[in-house]
């Protein structure tokens, strides 16, 4: 599919975006060649990676995620930034279809000379997005981009996969009064390195107020995943640009702040390493259950598992030694 990998490392480099959408591609494909060919030409790029901040944007449909990611998109283009916006959402496998891939959403920001708006990659498992979505954001660093939105639905574990790529997290939730916390899981909450009260414009604005206060109390409750920075909670429009640059002043003193302290690099690391283990008990799996000796077993196994003859570990065990003794 892609005749030269060199030409298109050089092509990427260079910023040309044709050329990142094409090694994107490259790197959603299953077919083996292409894995290899992605493999050699995301090594070569490595150099090239790094240098943006990474932001992970969560919130349940309809909070305004897009309309949030084209209001700070636009507010950093102006700013003289460039932005790559991907996405991770899981609900394409599930579904076929997907919450995050209609292709008329962050329509002026997909226009901007300075943007680079990739949908989710579809017919994946979490993982298998997760991984396409991890690659692609080193693709678009080493094209340049200084700002990477990675979006996700609120939907359980697609948040915890987009914070464990990026560097800061932030939550959008709606104005809503009451004392109810909007449903949203604690483990949730305790991710974020920001709360965005979204839609706090108009009739909401009061309601917002007090979602604010609500939020703020919860936070204090719970224990910040940095050493070097606590999360706060904010209002914003992003129909009406309104609390944008703020928003940005909070990323900024994040960034610093972490940067300062060696804990933003130590946070990439760890990720780095986790990324790896995960990569490798995954190819691991997927060798095993391809492996004769192991597929003839399998039946007889799961049987005697489902029937309480067996206990699992045992299972496992054979399908270990079968594994390893056969080559
Ligand atoms: P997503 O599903 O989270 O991406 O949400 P969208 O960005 O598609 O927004 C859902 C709806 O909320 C749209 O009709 C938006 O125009 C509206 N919306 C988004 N942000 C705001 C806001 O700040 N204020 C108001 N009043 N409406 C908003």
């Amino acid at each position: 599919m892609v005749e030269n990998v060199d030409i298109l490392r050089d092509q990427i480099r260079a910023g040309d975006r044709r050329a990142l959408a094409k090694a994107i591609t490259l790197v959603e494909s299953t077919r083996a060649d292409h894995r290899q060919q992605a493999s050699v030409l995301l090594e070569a790029l490595m150099p090239d990676t790094g240098n943006s901040i990474r932001l992970g944007i969560s919130g349940v449909p309809g909070v305004g995620k897009s309309t949030f990611i084209e209001a700070l998109g636009n507010y950093l283009i102006e700013q003289g930034h460039s932005v790559a916006v991907l996405a991770v959402d899981p609900t394409s496998a599930v579904s076929g279809g997907s919450i995050l891939g209609d292709k008329t959403r962050m329509e002026t920001l997909a226009f901007a000379e300075n943007a680079f708006v990739r949908p989710s990659p579809a017919g994946q498992t979490l993982g298998g997005v997760t991984r396409r979505t991890r690659e692609s954001l080193l693709l678009c660093e080493a094209a340049g981009f200084d700002v990477i939105l990675v979006e996700t639905v609120g939907v359980g574990q697609s948040e915890t996969a987009v914070a464990d790529m990026t560097d800061m997290f932030l939550l959008l939730l709606l104005p809503a009064g009451g004392d109810e916390l909007q449903g949203i899981k604690r483990g949730i909450m305790e991710l974020a390195d920001l709360i965005l009260v979204n839609k706090a414009d108009g009739e909401q604005a009061n309601t917002a107020d007090q979602t604010l206060n609500d939020y703020r109390s919860a936070l204090h409750f719970m224990k910040s995943r940095f050493a070097h920075w606590q999360p706060s909670v904010m209002a914003c429009s992003s129909l009406h640009n309104q609390g944008i640059d703020q928003v940005w002043q909070q990323v900024e003193a994040f960034r610093s702040a972490l940067t300062e302290a060696g804990e933003l690099e130590q946070n990439r690391a760890l990720q780095a390493r986790t990324w790896m283990w995960s990569e490798t008990a995954e190819a691991l799996i997927a060798d095993l259950k391809n492996h004769p000796q192991v597929q003839s077993l399998v039946p007889e196994l799961e049987q005697a598992v489902t029937e309480g003859n067996l206990p699992a570990t045992v299972a496992a065990q054979r399908l270990i030694e079968h594994y390893k003794a056969g080559d």
